[in-house]
């Protein structure tokens, strides 16, 4: 694989730039991979000049070595997956990034295809070192794992700490507005809006980074699984004259092993000499991260934890409130005594029955369990909680058993033909009833 800047014109204040991909072992078609910033209520030319220290309009070749920079980090696993052997970036490199580079490719490579493969070869036309900026950022997308690195890093670090977070960085182009539908970019321009909500009062800068790297590799499974940190570092790297460090928030605590896109074994693999990229919370569960935000209203008020497409929401509802992840989050809410901000759910209810059975998977199997321990079941409401998770973890092992026999018998593929003919039955009986 080959990087190339393109299109210098436009490139001033990092504003714009592209990077032109050609594929060598591969044979595939070359892409061109793009980078928008743009900042979200804005600050004044001057008090941003005070702040970070960047004044008016920089050379267009220093965007264009932070985008070149970006660019590798977000093509290095679609490289790696796509059986390219070499990236040879046509431009100079900072020493640290190839070499940290080489280590996070290797990792993914052990962990998705077993030990013993070559690390793939990062080349470049030189290197070149820079050093990093004042200040901190943070990857804000508005969920639980955001706000609580946010509400952590306020609680530990004073305003005068150069490890007080200063910047978020929204991304556009996976997530919101990536694999889910947002043709008119409406619900990207909603969420920013709620994200600079959280964040003004604090004092923090919202950035939106807007990118098409997504392209390079289509795959979601791929892109949860391998990807989504490089993602994530990859925006930080486009925006780090403006900060010499960026957080992302961890979806797992680091006792969970497993691949995953984002992790504390991975993340700082992304840094450079210019940009430590750190992964936050990796000592936390959800619960334990749901109860740090609670302790701070103005981010609870906004949190954004539904995956339920918006169109399916009344306007003005930031969540469902009947998804699992948003019964999770009620939930946990409820045994922390913090309560349900008004407007944050469109259901407020928490019916046991409508709790038992909802879907699970391992991640919210886990969530229960530590939720039924942490249940005060002297108090009514809790204990009905707990009745109801526990009904739910029933189901969940009956499930788990029926697919382990299915797995002895069929090599698994009988569960998921039922669960279509199942799926295809209720369609067509909610169309008889007139439901449908
Ligand atoms: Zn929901």
């Amino acid at each position: 694989m080959i990087l190339e800047v393109d299109d210098l014109a436009g490139s001033g204040g990092g504003s714009c730039c592209e990077i032109v991909v050609r594929w060598e072992a591969t044979g595939r078609a070359e892409q061109r991979v793009g980078w928008r910033v743009e900042q979200i209520g804005g600050v004044s030319e001057s008090a941003e000049a005070a702040e970070t220290g960047v004044e008016g309009e920089e050379p267009a070749t220093a965007a264009a070595a932070r985008v070149l920079e970006a660019t590798l980090v977000a093509a290095l696993m679609p490289a790696i997956e796509l059986g390219e052997r070499r990236i040879l970036v046509r431009g100079r490199v900072c020493p640290l990034l190839s070499q940290n580079l080489r280590v996070a490719g290797l990792t993914m490579q052990g962990w998705r295809r077993g030990s013993g493969h070559a690390a793939i070869e990062i080349e470049a036309d030189g290197f070149e070192e820079r050093a990093p900026a004042d200040g901190a950022a943070a990857l804000f997308s508005g969920g639980v794992d955001a706000a609580c690195l946010l509400a952590d890093n306020a609680e530990r670090f004073g305003e005068a700490s150069p490890h007080r977070v200063r910047h978020a960085i929204l991304v556009d182009g996976f997530d919101i507005g990536g694999f889910h539908a947002d043709p008119d970019g409406s619900m990207m321009a909603r969420s920013a809006e709620t994200c600079r909500a959280m964040l003004a009062p604090r004092g923090v800068r919202l950035w939106v980074v807007r990118t098409n790297l997504i392209e390079l590799l289509r795959d979601n499974g791929f892109w949860e699984r391998a990807h989504h940190g490089a993602g994530c570092a990859a925006a930080a790297h486009v925006l780090k004259d403006r900060f010499g460090r960026a957080s992302i928030g961890s979806t797992f605590r680091a006792d969970r092993i497993e691949p995953w896109g984002s992790h504390a074994v991975m993340d700082h693999w992304f840094s450079s000499a210019d940009l430590s990229v750190l992964h936050h919370g990796a000592d936390l569960t959800r619960f334990e991260k749901t109860r740090v935000v609670s302790r701070h209203p103005e981010l609870l008020a906004r949190l954004q934890v539904c995956f339920v497409p918006e169109k399916a929401r009344p306007a003005g509802y930031l969540n469902c409130g009947r998804c699992g992840k948003c019964v999770r989050t009620k939930i946990a809410l409820e045994l922390l005594g913090a309560g349900q901000p008004e407007g944050l759910f469109q259901t407020r209810e928490l019916e046991g029955r409508h709790i038992e059975r909802l879907p699970l998977n391992e991640y919210g199997a886990a969530a229960y369990r530590e939720m039924i321990a942490a249940a005060d079941e002297s108090v009514a409401e809790h204990r009905r909680l707990a009745e109801a998770m526990r009904g739910a973890l029933r189901r969940y092992a009956r499930s788990q058993r029926v697919r382990r026999v299915d797995r002895a018998l069929s090599g698994g593929r009988a569960v998921p033909l039922a669960v279509r003919a199942g799926r295809r039955a209720g369609r067509e009986v909610r169309k008889l009833r007139g439901v449908g």
